[in-house]
């Protein structure tokens, strides 16, 4: 019985040698199971995170008070997604499916997972539509340039370093066959760096999870990309923040509200290094094989899907205000771009980010 445990020793004695006091807590006891019963839509939120992809992930999501489901089979759901995607697309993994594509130099069809192959789908579209801004063959220079699973670096990679890299990069030198699920190296030397759109992957396939699972109302996030779906405990759209960006402050520039859509921001505020008094950040222009070089501090994607936003959020970063923002606006994406001043920040919003 809930109430009698939930009471100390003495007032469990009062009731039980006080017949008129039992019969009272009974009727409680049974008035508020049946409110939890009459009301099954009572919502509670559930908030579960952990750490995945050199980064954390967290899971909000809203249950019904009588539902069945556990925290830890969510728990288990989601840490089995995110493993699994891990495992398959991970460049920090020395046995993923990502790193033995890598390093095989064969010139023939290779075969690989539905979920690599969506992937490369997806990233090669928005290569095409960025005229190769955005391309995740740029695997060497990330490397070269400190940023990838090959460690940092202390001193600026020199020309040769980089023209020889330079070389080993290219959207259009893989060839993405989605229907046979299968990737074709055109030049042995090329290899694959996910890092700017798979966490948002990852996001959207832990939402699909939930949605099996019978949970329609939650937030996902994964290093910053997230998803939401449905409203929140006080039943109103989610609402998450877009922060300043600066390394020290964790401040938010703007709260923005999610119906239903995801969104993602890339920055070179957290990511990057000082040399000389120079910054690099891990936004690379694969026309110079460098970090890019422009004022531009972060842009925030709003998308129908995470992977969506992530890999725009990344190509809008390479390609700067002026670029980025015509493109954002031809492709009518809702994007804010946030740039630096001399002493604070500007943006810009398309018509669809002002829109929402
Ligand atoms: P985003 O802006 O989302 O991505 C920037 C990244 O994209 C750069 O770091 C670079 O890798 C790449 N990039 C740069 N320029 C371009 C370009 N022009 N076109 C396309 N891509 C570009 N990090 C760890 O430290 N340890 C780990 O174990 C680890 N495991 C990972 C496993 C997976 C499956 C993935 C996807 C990533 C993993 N990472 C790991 C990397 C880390 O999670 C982040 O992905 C990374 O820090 C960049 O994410 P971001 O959101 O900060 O920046």
């Amino acid at each position: 019985m809930i109430i009698l445990h939930l009471m100390t020793s003495a007032a469990r004695k009062y009731i039980l040698n006080n017949k008129r006091a039992a019969e009272l807590v009974l009727l409680l006891f049974f008035l508020f199971l049946i409110s939890a019963c009459s009301n099954p839509g009572q919502r509670q939120q559930s908030t579960l995170n952990g750490s995945t992809m050199g980064t954390i992930w967290s899971v909000k999501f809203i249950t019904s008070a009588t539902s069945h489901l556990t925290e830890s089979q969510v728990n288990a759901t989601v840490n089995a997604d995110l493993q699994r995607i891990d495992q398959l697309l991970s460049t920090y993994l020395d046995d993923s499916e990502l790193s033995r594509f890598n390093r095989n130099r064969s010139a023939k069809w290779i075969a690989v997972s539905k979920d690599f192959v969506e992937v490369m789908a997806a990233a090669s579209k928005i290569s095409q539509l960025t005229n190769g801004a955005f391309d995740v063959t740029v695997a060497p220079v990330v490397n070269l340039w400190g940023f990838g699973s090959d460690g940092s670096i202390t001193e600026v990679p020199d020309e040769d370093a980089i023209n020889q890299a330079l070389h080993k990069i290219g959207y259009q030198k893989i060839e993405v066959d989605i229907a046979n699920q299968r990737l074709r190296k055109l030049i042995p030397d090329i290899s694959v760096d996910l890092s700017a759109i798979a966490k948002g992957y990852a996001v959207d396939q832990v939402a699909l999870s939930l949605e099996k699972l019978g949970i329609m109302e939650y937030l996902v996030e994964v290093g910053g990309e997230l998803r939401a779906n449905g409203h929140n405990l006080a039943d109103v759209a989610w609402k998450v923040g877009v922060e300043v960006p600066t390394p020290q402050l964790r401040q938010v520039y703007q709260a923005i509200q999610l119906e239903n859509q995801s969104v993602a921001t890339s920055g070179d505020y957290r990511n990057y290094f000082e040399i000389a008094g120079q910054r690099f950040a891990h936004t690379i222009d694969p026309v110079t094989a460098r970090p890019v070089k422009h004022t531009l501090a972060s842009v925030t994607v709003v998308a129908a899907t995470t992977i969506q936003a992530d890999g725009w959020a990344t190509a809008f970063m390479v390609l700067g205000v002026e670029k980025g923002f015509a493109i954002a606006e031809q492709q009518q994406l809702a994007v804010l771009f946030i740039s630096r001043t001399a002493d604070s920040f500007t943006d810009r919003a398309t018509t669809a980010f002002i829109r929402r």
